[in-house]
């Protein structure tokens, strides 16, 4: 695929304005005074703290570590002392708290020296680099939170890497930031992949409303291997599934995964981390953070530490006095929080200060079908809104409710304001309850089953065992009936014997 191409669009979708008007310089964020690093990742297992309260921590030094597959290192963010390990709120949709060890900053930024091993890294077997990059901390950084080691591992092959260099929603700044002002590092990183995965080539997909970033990879791209590609501007391109068929005409099916395609996707800040682990030995400590929306003046791209807090940010891109609505993500798939104490982690690609706005009411479903024209995996949202609101998960897994990608282009277009994604999530959570339900109900079927025929099997068991006895039995006294006759008919001869020799005398 030629450098310039344009990819084909994809079925439905939205174009939303875009409304930002950020520099796409990327600001150094003041070193937090403290940070909060939760120890409970996106899956998997907690991780287990390798440090105590009172703890003196380098920058990058591990302090938690599990053997979670699933489950990455955590490293300390900045130098300073572990001030508590503790339960604090942390930014997910349980709103629950999690077990975080805090540090706090002695202000020095002291860096744990940096193990460079890799830095020829076409020398190193494939192997060795995906345990450099699950030992660094990487994770899917688009939002996604993927733990990256898990999908390079057991990969086998894998013919093309996509690189989602799309940012997927209007507002948000950080991809392209980072491919604007980071295009060496991001070039490298899918060059390691390129070893990594071996395979034939790999494809930057860029949208077509970011031309800056187009060219500044272009320009360092020297690898024949690598193409750099424009997707349309449109909701959702980024999605794995439609950017794969956008950009190769391939259908992933429902249930499979790219990988089953010999197709491995990537996000550009995730490989630009992959560059850093590797090529510089440094583990995953700060991203890149947009700062948008009405309620600041300064819309803003940070390069942020880890565990540093909404407001550290939030206050440099210089929030009006008004009261917010606050999300972190998408305006479309991101999440509400209320805390601007709340802590920033790997899948913190942008947080929204919005002025706060009255959401207009909720009306009936008028059956306008617009919902099903803009859904870009070909649902129909009406049908499927109908079945999930009258809880029917069984008629609504039938309008095949596991496609949805929640990326709420029906509720964008629904002139009934009816939070439609809403429902979807909520038919998902409650077919999932009913699943493990009728698991639940079946295995104990089971197991009833089992013991009925356990008992049954041990009662005809004993029965035939008993016969066996009694017929043994039987046996042996007819035996002994036999035995005594043929001892008195002896007796008898004995004694008719003795009677004949005595008359005889
Ligand atoms: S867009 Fe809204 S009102 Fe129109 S059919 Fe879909 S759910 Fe009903
Ligand atoms: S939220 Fe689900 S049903 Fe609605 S448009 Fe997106 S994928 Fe389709």
């Amino acid at each position: 695929m030629p450098n310039s191409a344009l990819a084909q669009e994809f079925q439905g979708g939205i174009v939303i304005a875009n409304n930002s008007s950020g520099s796409m310089k990327i600001v150094q964020a003041p070193l937090p005074d403290s940070v909060i690093l939760p120890l409970q990742q996106r899956i998997g297992d907690e991780a287990v703290a390798l440090v105590a309260v009172g703890d003196e921590v380098l920058t990058g030094q591990l302090i938690a570590e599990t053997t979670d597959y699933f489950c990455t290192p955590i490293h300390a963010t900045i130098s300073g002392i572990i001030s508590a390990i503790d339960k604090q709120i942390i930014p997910h949709k349980s709103g629950l708290k999690s077990n975080c060890i805090s540090i706090k900053s002695d202000g020095k930024d002291e860096w744990i020296s940096l193990n460079q091993q890799h830095k020829n890294f076409l020398q190193s077997p494939p192997e060795k680099l995906i345990d450099a990059i699950q030992a660094a901390g990487i994770v899917g950084l688009g939002g996604g939170g993927f733990p990256t080691h898990a999908k390079l591992k057991n990969l086998t092959n894998c013919q093309t890497i996509i690189i989602n260099g799309t940012e997927c929603e209007p507002g948000i700044m950080c991809d392209d930031a980072l491919m604007q002002n980071h295009p060496l590092e991001v070039i490298s990183g899918v060059e390691i992949l390129l070893h990594i995965c071996a395979a034939s080539r790999a494809i930057i997909a860029i949208e077509d409303d970011k031309p800056a970033a187009f060219s500044a990879l272009q320009k360092c791209n020297k690898n024949q291997q690598i193409s750099i590609v424009k997707i349309p501007t449109k909701y959702t391109s980024g999605a794995e599934k439609l950017l794969i068929k956008s950009l190769l005409n391939i259908e992933i099916p429902s249930g499979s995964f790219a990988s089953d395609e010999g197709i491995i996707c990537q996000n550009v800040a995730t490989v630009k981390a992959i560059s850093d682990a590797i090529i510089e030995g440094k583990p995953l400590v700060s991203r890149v953070v947009t700062v948008t929306g009405s309620g600041v003046a300064i819309p803003q791209n940070y390069e942020v530490r880890l565990g540093a807090k909404f407001a550290d940010i939030i206050a440099a891109s210089k929030p009006n006095n008004l009261p917010h609505n606050l999300r972190m993500g998408g305006l479309m798939m991101g999440l509400d929080v209320e805390n601007i104490g709340l802590p920033i982690g790997k899948i913190s690609n942008c947080i929204f200060v919005n002025n706060a706005e009255k959401k207009p009411a909720e009306q009936p479903c008028i059956r306008c079908g617009q919902c099903n024209l803009v859904c870009p995996v070909g649902l129909l949202p009406q049908q499927l809104f109908w079945w999930s609101k009258h809880k029917n998960t069984e008629k609504a897994m039938d309008y095949n409710l596991p496609d949805c990608i929640e990326c709420r282009c029906c509720d964008f277009v629904c002139p009934s304001h009816i939070p439609l994604a809403q429902h979807f999530v909520a038919a998902k959570e409650l077919n999932y309850q009913q699943t493990q339900q009728q698991y639940k109900t079946a295995i104990a079927k089971k197991r009833f089953e089992f013991r009925q025929f356990r008992l049954e099997r041990n009662a005809a068991e004993r029965a035939e065992m008993m016969a066996k006895k009694r017929a043994e039995l039987q046996k042996k006294m007819a035996n002994d009936k036999s035995q005594k006759a043929k001892i008195a008919k002896a007796l008898e001869r004995v004694k008719t014997k003795k009677d004949e020799n005595n008359s005889n005398i």
